[in-house]
């Protein structure tokens, strides 16, 4: 059973979150602030983080940044208020790997989970175990480790498929579009930014400081590709 834990500290909001997971038979755990989220999530170890950004105490940015740092496989969805400029959320370069602006339909946060639910337990639908090498990275898609010059990246789950894409795919250039469908999922409705944001933390993660757009390219107006060798 899929694990998802909820962080939201409106008692409302969660416990409608809890009987529509719990209709789409997740196991459902529940937590009223950061602090205890992150508790929570350091002893449930869930597959799927549901994370309001407006938390008393720590809010929602730094539940992320501190999660990512302990558990960086784990799938992060977060829940904004209408109005919030995208571009300025912090929450999602600390690796949220998806959002949903409230007010939302639940059944669109669920389907949004289940796209990201695939990304995280692919691993146990590999058959292919032969590593993928590409220049200075060793992708193993049975454990989803990553490394460059043999250290080891901490990549998400949504990272991991991106780069894990590209690397299959040189010189193939990926609309914002083709990127939605293949990774987060053909029932993805939102908008483009969910990508462009996955795609800077990625480059952060794997370029080098002083060739920034070495392997990732952007392609104006597009997209983005991997360079080829
Ligand atoms: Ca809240």
């Amino acid at each position: 059973m899929h694990k998802v834990l909820i962080i939201e500290d409106e008692e409302s909001i969660r416990g409608f979150l809890n009987i529509n997971f719990k209709m789409h038979n997740f196991l459902v755990i529940e937590a009223g602030s950061g602090e205890e989220g992150i508790s929570k999530a350091r002893i449930e170890h869930p597959d799927i983080v549901i994370l309001d950004v407006m938390l008393p105490g720590i809010d929602g940015f730094q539940v992320c940044e501190t999660l990512r740092k302990e558990l960086s496989d784990i799938g992060i969805i977060m829940l904004t208020a209408k109005g919030q400029d995208i571009d300025k959320i912090q929450g999602l370069e600390m690796g949220a790997d998806d959002y949903v602006v409230k007010p939302f339909n639940p059944m669109e946060l669920i389907l949004r989970a289940k796209s990201l639910l695939r990304r995280v337990r692919d691993k146990a639908d590999q058959v292919q175990s032969e590593n993928l090498i590409y220049g200075p990275f060793v992708i193993d898609p049975y454990s989803l480790k990553v490394s460059k010059n043999n250290v080891e990246l901490s990549l998400t789950p949504t990272e991991f498929h991106l780069l894990k894409l590209f690397i299959e795919n040189p010189g193939r250039a990926f609309s914002r579009n083709e990127l939605l469908d293949i990774v987060w999922g053909n029932d993805f409705v939102g908008d483009h930014k969910i990508v462009d944001v996955n795609i800077r933390r990625l480059r952060v993660k794997i370029e080098d400081k002083d060739s920034d757009g070495l392997f990732i390219e952007t392609v104006w107006g597009t997209g983005y590709r991997w360079r080829k060798e």
